[in-house]
């Protein structure tokens, strides 16, 4: 076991209305995937024990990107669209190689993007 922590897990199917509320943030021209995907939680298995909210990234927005928030429990699904700033940290000295940029969003829970793998 090389990974001590690992991706959330959860996914999720959105319904159109998120994709319109996704535009209306970015713009019509932004390029989204489609209604019937679906969408994996983007943080760590370990966020549930900080916030229920789970989190998709749907696509990339002029200061960073759009975001589905969801919380895990709540049936029907509830689905929150938010634009986001990107998370501006990296693992280490962004021009040597194998540095990975986080591709979470700014002020997220728990730890950066490339601290975690997701569950096989
Ligand atoms: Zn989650
Ligand atoms: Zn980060």
């Amino acid at each position: 076991m090389s990974l001590v922590r690992v991706g959330c897990g959860v996914r999720a199917e959105f319904a159109w209305g998120v994709y319109d509320d996704a535009h209306r943030l970015a713009g019509q021209d932004a390029d989204f995937s489609e209604p019937g995907d679906l969408h994996w939680c983007e943080l760590p298995a370990d966020h549930r024990g900080f916030s229920p909210q789970c989190c998709a990234f749907l696509g990339a927005a002029p200061n960073g990107g759009v975001w589905a928030r969801w919380d895990r429990e709540a049936d029907p699904l509830v689905v929150e669209v938010v634009a986001l700033p990107a998370c501006p940290a990296s693992s280490g000295d962004p021009d040597s190689a194998g540095t990975e940029a986080c591709t979470l969003f700014g002020d997220h829970l728990c730890g950066h993007s490339w601290e975690f793998g997701q569950e096989d």
